[in-house]
């Protein structure tokens, strides 16, 4: 089978390093908030180019805490895509606010700003492009429309560890930055991870008080806070494969170039690459086909393992079928959800599974 992730291929010095990473924790007997933990704030946030970072239990967490941060809640607004993990929403959700749903640019699948305006309202508190698939949104229509309406642009970064817009790396743009750090993602941790990233100290300190029971010193809780800490195995594990990131982004780029140039098959259509390769990560590679089901038939019974990202757009969830959406619907992430499919692209694929898979798409008929 060539497998959608493949983490026991991970090199062997890495194994090794995390093991003496845990090694490590476990002796100091400083299992949550210490060293690691802030060391690995002060790395992520050298690494991703923003001031502050603070790192939390999970990537929704991140998003939840972020948004209560800037005092987002009840009565709030917050305008998203349904073309995304349903983590984006949740965490909409769990802050009180109402998500609403903008429709997708049909060639990247990500966030369309003239849909995004028809779902303005007096309400709106802020506009959440989740740079999907590993791609850098095209943030400056975004930026332009926020600052006009005087709302918050904030930026779901799950997918999307070191890609830039116009030499500046995603996450810089927004209010503050969401990131996961789960199991797949372009750096993950065998568990759970997240972190909120800022440019403000305001809005990293007042995450910092809501991630540890909005506790800002022993024993004062100035507001309702969750129990979101990252753990210091995790901060120390993370810190390990942090060195490995830029080497499995450039193996991603390489997969998704074999992948861009050999596939010819007039019923499969690959999501275009930019022109500019640092815009993209490449956490997914998603092509679509009319047919996606046979597709995904087609591509198992040759040994080959794929996933639909996503099949059900986040407005058709039971908890999210009544939301307010663009007036117009949403058309082009419906339509894209029914032919999406990802094909394996990760670091650890060889040359001729990448080449399997090629060969396997290009003798797919309809
Ligand atoms: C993975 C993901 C999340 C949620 O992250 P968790 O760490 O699983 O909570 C949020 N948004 C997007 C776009 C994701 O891909």
């Amino acid at each position: 089978m060539i497998p959608m992730n493949a983490f026991t291929r991970e090199p062997d010095p890495l194994v090794q390093a995390q093991l003496r990473a845990v090694e490590r924790v476990i002796r100091s007997g400083q299992w949550i908030l210490g060293k690691e933990v802030r060391d690995f704030e002060a790395e992520w946030s050298a690494w991703s180019g923003l001031g502050h970072t603070v790192g939390v239990a999970n990537g929704t967490d991140a998003l939840e805490i972020g948004m209560r941060a800037l005092g987002i809640c009840s009565g709030d607004e917050v305008i998203t895509t349904p073309m995304t993990a349903f983590a984006t929403a949740l965490a909409i959700l769990r802050t009180g606010a109402t998500p609403v749903f903008a429709d997708i640019d049909r060639d990247t699948a990500i966030l369309d700003v003239a849909s995004v305006r028809r779902c303005l309202s007096p309400r709106t508190k802020a506009v959440m492009m989740v740079h999907l698939y590993g791609q850098a949104g095209p943030v400056d229509p975004f930026l332009e429309l926020c600052a006009e309406r005087g709302v918050f642009f904030i930026e779901d970064c799950a997918q999307a560890h070191g890609a830039r817009w116009r030499g500046k790396p995603v996450g810089s743009f927004g209010a503050f930055a969401g990131w996961s750090f789960y199991p797949t993602k372009n750096l993950g941790t065998p568990g759970d991870a997240g972190a909120v990233s800022t440019r403000c100290r305001h809005i990293s300190e007042k995450a910092r008080i809501l991630r540890n029971y909005g506790q800002d010193m022993p024993c004062r809780h100035p507001v309702e806070g969750l129990n979101s800490r990252l753990d210091e195995l995790h901060a120390a594990i993370l810190r390990e494969r942090l060195s490995f990131l830029p080497d499995w982004t450039n193996r991603r780029r390489r997969v998704a170039r074999a992948y861009a140039r050999g596939i010819r098959n007039a019923y499969v259509r690959v999501l275009p690459l930019p022109a500019d390769p640092e815009n993209h990560v490449h956490h997914l590679f998603v092509v679509t086909a009319d047919r996606r089901e046979a597709l995904m038939d087609h591509l198992e019974s040759r040994g080959i393992e794929t996933l639909p990202h996503y099949p059900v757009p986040v407005h058709f969830q039971e908890p999210c079928r009544q939301l307010p959406r663009d007036p117009q619907g949403l058309p082009a992430a419906e339509k894209h959800a029914a032919e999406c499919l990802s094909l394996p692209c990760h670091p650890f694929l060889t040359e001729d599974e990448v080449a399997a898979v090629i060969a396997a798409v290009n003798r797919f008929r309809g």
